[in-house]
């Protein structure tokens, strides 16, 4: 990641051992479908994750975290876990409910922090205040769904929160004493290549310390899909090698102290329609290596 630092190598600094994240799956839902922020959700959000199995088979988090613990510790002697809430909105829900998750997942034998993902108008002071209570040392780590810095497009693909609801979290999540993260999406539709390099731009104006960005994917059955095959819209259809080009002016541009967790993502080959790179991270990385050194 050029003069970034390496994901691994700042959580191994953050938590002083090596630790791998364990996704924890708390049954939350969306209010950007349910009718509190929104209905229908973003536009590029696959609907069928939405009947997810675990609604039937309610595991608890110590029984996930447990079983990810054990997968893992197969290979890796002296491995510390964190808890990583990633599925949904991991803050929806009334603050007592919340922190008794959390407080579950910290309690499990050498979990030593949470991973909250969540959207950026869905985190209230009171919880804020909670987190920081059981945030020692710096354990907890926030992250928000901002996804590009454009209200219009934030808009046409119906998030259902402003470029504002991102900057107060942020600066309100940093406030409570905590590390805050944000992911991005880069060719969301109506986006040019110096639209996402403003993107880039306005998050260096903010106090975050890891970042995540990914190529847009278009998945079967979205709002997005349909949008695209009815011409109602469009958006980039970059190769591996001009994206990775895009990643390269991204990582120059970027304030040196951001962490960089990743530049790509991969859905599953039954749910994309494009791009179909068909490249494992590590390839990616090694054609982004090309451009950035
Ligand atoms: S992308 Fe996140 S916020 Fe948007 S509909 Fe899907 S789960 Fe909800």
């Amino acid at each position: 990641m050029g003069e970034h630092r390496h994901y691994g190598d700042f959580l191994k600094e953050h938590f002083g051992c090596t630790v791998q994240k364990i996704s924890v799956n708390a049954g939350f839902s969306c209010p950007n479908r349910d009718g509190t922020k929104g209905r229908g959700g973003c536009t590029y959000c696959n609907n069928t994750s939405f009947s997810p199995e675990y609604c039937n088979h309610p595991v608890s988090i110590t029984e996930q975290l447990e079983q990810g613990k054990q997968f893992f510790s197969r290979k890796y002697k002296d491995m510390r876990y964190l808890a990583y809430f990633q599925s949904y909105t991991n803050t929806y829900g009334d603050t007592k409910h919340l922190m008794n998750l959390y407080r579950e997942a910290l309690a499990v034998e050498d979990v030593v922090g949470l991973v909250i993902a969540t959207r950026p108008d869905c985190v209230d002071d009171e919880l804020l205040a909670s987190l920081a209570e059981v945030n020692h040392p710096g354990n907890v780590m926030m992250e928000f769904g901002a996804e590009s810095a454009h209200d219009r497009t934030l808009k046409l693909v119906n998030r259902g929160h402003t470029w504002a609801d991102v900057v107060d979290a942020v600066k309100r999540t940093v406030a409570h004493g905590i590390d805050c993260g944000l992911h991005f999406i880069m060719g969301l539709p109506g986006e040019t290549r110096e639209d996402m390099l403003a993107t880039v731009r306005a998050i260096n104006e903010l106090p975050v310390t890891t970042v995540k960005f990914h190529q847009l994917q278009v998945l079967k059955g979205t709002c997005l899909a349909r949008q695209i095959e009815e011409g109602e819209l469009d958006v980039i259809r970059w190769t591996a090698q001009e994206y990775a080009g895009f990643c390269a002016k991204i990582l120059n541009l970027l304030r040196p102290d951001i962490v960089v967790e990743r530049m790509v993502s991969q859905s599953p080959d039954e749910l994309l329609l494009f791009p179909r790179w068909g490249l494992k991270n590590y390839q990616f990385m090694n054609l982004l290596n090309n451009f950035h050194g």
